[in-house]
């Protein structure tokens, strides 16, 4: 296991799901989260509530945007490792807000950056997303792929820090791994995601929208696969060319140690079936509302995840019938849903 650890947005979905698999393993793990507004605070409060029965579990309530904060704690503890889940995510609120979004993923990871490099971090894990391949139409996406056109600010914001790690890992020699999420679900959910609106919709006789008509596939990806992946990946900072030692970057030979991969479980479902596992699960008729296609968003995501079963021997695998009847027990139990 690592030194000093630190996982910021460990109240949000993924950082939870990770800090607590960490800490039941024997990892100490320092969090940091800003507890924001952006979805309901109490199911944060719920997860962090949960970490804090673990003896290893340290908590400080910081926003990444908070220079001399983020300074302070990164003289304090000097973490060998630092798996960077927080930001503002969410496509369609980047329409509404996107301030939000420069604020925490392209200053609040500037901050990240600068801590990693004056503390010397040993290797630095970011929340990237399947996002950055905007309208690609080849399908599966690869890591090889360009993916230079975003199609929604979160996505360009996502790239730039991949863009912003390149130079970093560049620059100084910090090893660097992006990580490209597909449409991450399970129990401890975002409400603000599509599949958790459903269940919202379902279990209170509301109609679910379905944007484009319900014309969509989505790559989605169980939690703790996701988890499983991070955490064989912590332990492989990439190298770099290691013939590199000057103290002055040269930009035309050095191979960054900076590495990107895809997280998904390469096997994109219909949104229609994703809906009616979850009618089967809550034993509940959806009234579905078709909607027109909306900004920002994609047709279908799909992850080429060779990559990362060739380097770490591990592929995303719970298949989504698992995958949704976990996550019906959870609504079921977090929300007393009475079984009909
Ligand atoms: P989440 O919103 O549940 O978790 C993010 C956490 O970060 C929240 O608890 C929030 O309070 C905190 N946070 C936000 N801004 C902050 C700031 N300025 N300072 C400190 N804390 C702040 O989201 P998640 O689903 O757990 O996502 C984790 C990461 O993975 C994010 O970077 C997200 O963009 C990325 N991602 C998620 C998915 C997915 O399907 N869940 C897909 C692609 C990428």
């Amino acid at each position: 296991m690592a030194g000093n650890l630190l996982v910021t947005g460990c109240a949000g979905f993924i950082g939870f799901h990770l800090a607590e698999h960490l800490l039941r393993a024997g990892q100490p793990v320092i969090g940091i989260d800003n507890l924001n507004q952006y979805y309901d605070p109490a199911l944060k409060h719920a997860r962090l509530d949960l970490l804090k029965q673990h003896r290893g579990f340290t908590f400080l309530e910081l926003d990444l945007a908070d220079r001399a904060g983020m300074k302070a704690l990164f003289e304090r503890y000097r973490f060998e490792v630092v798996v960077h889940l927080a930001a503002q995510a969410g496509v369609r609120y980047s329409l509404q807000n996107p301030h939000a979004y420069m604020d925490s993923n392209l200053e609040g990871f500037l901050n990240v950056l600068e801590g990693c490099r004056h503390t010397a971090c040993r290797h630095l894990l970011f929340a990237s997303s399947s996002s950055v391949y905007g309208g690609n139409t080849k399908l599966p996406f690869s890591v090889h792929d360009n993916v230079d056109h975003p199609v929604s600010l979160y996505a360009a914001t996502k790239k730039a820090n991949e863009l912003l790690a390149h130079s970093y890992s560049h620059l100084y020699r910090i090893p660097t791994t992006g990580l490209r999420f597909f449409t991450v679900y399970g129990t401890w959910y975002r409400p603000d995601m599509a599949l958790y609106k459903f269940a919202d919709a379902i279990t209170g006789g509301k109609p679910i929208q379905l944007f484009n008509n319900g014309n969509m596939r989505r790559d989605f990806t169980y939690v703790d696969d996701v988890v499983e992946a991070m955490v064989r990946l912590i332990g492989r900072a990439p190298e770099g060319d290691v013939n590199w030692s000057g103290a002055h970057p040269d930009p035309g030979s050095s191979k960054a140690p900076w590495r990107v991969y895809n997280i998904g479980n390469s096997r994109p479902e219909e949104l229609m079936h994703v809906v009616a596992l979850l009618e089967q699960g809550f034993g509940r008729q959806a009234e579905k509302q078709l909607l027109p296609m909306q900004p920002g968003d994609v047709l279908e995501t799909s992850a080429d995840v060779s990559d990362l079963e060739r380097e770490i021997g591990f592929r995303p695998q719970t298949r989504i019938e698992d995958g949704i009847a976990k996550f019906v027990a959870w609504y079921r139990a977090y929300h007393n849903v009475d079984r009909t």
